[in-house]
This record gives C-alpha cells, structure tokens and sequence, in this order.
C-alpha cells in the first residue's frame, strides 16, 4: 500500500486530473450516471455534429453546465494540488481534461485545459477571432450571439472527435517528467488515457488515485485506491533542503 509519495529535488511532476477530481465539490462524473450527463448522451450534446443539429441543445446543455459550475467550490483535491504547485514552482505540471474552473479557483496556475473552458467561447468559424471569457446563458437559438464574420459563437469545448488544445506541450512535458500522477480519469478517452504509456516509456514512475480501478489499471506503478480529496493533502512529500 502506498501511504507516502516522496518528491526528490530533481523530480517533475505530470498531473492529470478527470472528472472525479471534481466529483467532491458536486460535479457529476460522466459515467458514474450510467452514461448519461445530467440527463443528456454525450452524442446528443458534445459533438460536433450535434452543434449542426441543434445548437440550441447544445448551448442549453453548456449553460445549464455554467449554472452548475458556479454553484459548486473547489474541494480539497483542488487546494491540494496549488499547494503542491507553490512548492515545486516549475517542476509541476497541471493538465485537466475537465472544464470547470475549480483548479483556477484553488489557486493553480501552471494549467493546462486540454478540453477546453466551460466559461470561454469563440466563433464557430476559423476567422480569427480569439476565445473570450463568456459566462452567459443561452436557452434559446435566437440568443445564440454571431461573429462579425457571421459565424455563431459556440462553446470553447473540446468535443468528441475534436483534436484536445496544445498537445505538443502536453507530450513535451510528459518526456521531460519524473513522475505522473492520474486522479479521477477512467482512462477510456483517449489521448489523455494514453499519457500514462508515454511517461513511463520515458522512465517517469506514475500513480493512479481514485476511488476504482482505472481501464488503464494495469500500466500503472501504483494505484491508491480512495476519493481524492481525502487521498490528495498529504500524499506527496517533499523533503526540506539542507
Ligand atoms: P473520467 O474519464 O475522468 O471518469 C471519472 C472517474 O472519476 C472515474 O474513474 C471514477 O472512478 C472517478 N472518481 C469518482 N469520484 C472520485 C473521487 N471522489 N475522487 C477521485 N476520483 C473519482 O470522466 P468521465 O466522467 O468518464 O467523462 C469523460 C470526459 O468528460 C473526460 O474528458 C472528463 O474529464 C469530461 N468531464 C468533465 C467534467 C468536468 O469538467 N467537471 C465532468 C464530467 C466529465
Ligand atoms: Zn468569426
């Protein structure tokens, strides 16, 4: 049984974190309801096609996940990791596949959303229109904004079939960490159920926390079974200089 990760003075650390890390403060995980996401399929709502279909689905979906998103606080997982973040300064890495705002909100700063932001939108078109910040709701198609280019403006989200936001950063920071640790992924959606082969083919030793077994078990150092925000505060030591 694992009850202490030590972090050497030349360690990195890759973190991954999935939809359990925030199932704690509130936010319901995809498939610990059974395949269904407050009510709706994932194809029906997080597809490109079903934006073809029916923006107006799509947008009520993302604003009733807003809603959600800002009734909910970050839980200890969330204040466990910036911690962890001030005292490894560079030699930690955050990579979420989750979209609410709960890591920023603890106080993470070297984070990456490589599913993109639930309060973020851009254009719909490759116009050049940077992603905004945009925490309105949108119930109906004729409240659905346009681009000065005519395009609608849709959720900066990372859909099923879309290519996940700044992987060769991602894949950059695998090669060069030490360590990874996974919380709260199933390891079912790929890419990110892939970077636990990459970091230890690059030697890294890697963990897995959370209350089941991952897909992935198998590929892993170690799985600390437990909830992460009962596992997380304390897990990692770092030995003082000196
Ligand atoms: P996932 O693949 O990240 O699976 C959820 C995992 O969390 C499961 O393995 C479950 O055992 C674990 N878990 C449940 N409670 C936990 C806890 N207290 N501590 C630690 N782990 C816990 O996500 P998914 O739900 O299978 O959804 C697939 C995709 O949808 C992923 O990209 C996911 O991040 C995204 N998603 C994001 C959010 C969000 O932004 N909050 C919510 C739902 C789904
Ligand atoms: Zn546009």
């Amino acid at each position: 049984m694992v009850t202490g990760i030590e972090i050497g003075r030349r360690d990195r650390l890759f973190l991954l974190t999935g939809a359990g890390v925030s199932a704690e403060s509130g936010l319901p995980t995809f498939r610990d309801n059974g395949g269904l996401w407050n009510g709706y399929r994932v194809e029906e709502v997080a597809t490109p096609g079903a934006w073809t279909e029916d923006a107006e689905k799509v947008w009520r979906f993302y604003s009733m996940r807003r809603r959600d998103a800002l009734k909910c606080q970050p839980n200890s997982a969330h204040y466990a990791l910036a911690e962890l973040e001030r005292e490894l300064g560079e030699r930690f890495f955050l990579c979420t596949q989750n979209v609410d705002p709960l890591h920023e909100r603890a106080g993470s700063k070297r984070l990456l959303h490589m599913h993109g932001e639930l309060f973020r939108s851009r254009c719909e078109a490759d116009c050049g229109l940077p992603d905004f910040f945009d925490d309105k709701l949108y119930e109906s198609a004729a409240e659905i904004p346009r681009c000065e280019c005519g395009g609608r403006i849709r959720p900066h989200i990372v859909w099923f079939g879309e290519i996940p936001f700044e992987m060769d950063r991602i894949y950059s920071e695998l090669d060069r960490c030490t360590m990874l640790a996974v919380i709260g992924s199933s390891g079912t959606v790929y890419p990110a159920a892939g970077f636990v082969d990459q970091a230890r083919r690059s030697g890294a030793r890697t963990v897995y926390i959370g209350p089941e077994r991952p897909l992935n078990a198998a590929i892993f150092n170690d799985v600390v079974l437990g909830k992460a925000g009962e596992v997380l505060p304390g897990l990692f030591r770092i030995p003082k200089a000196g």
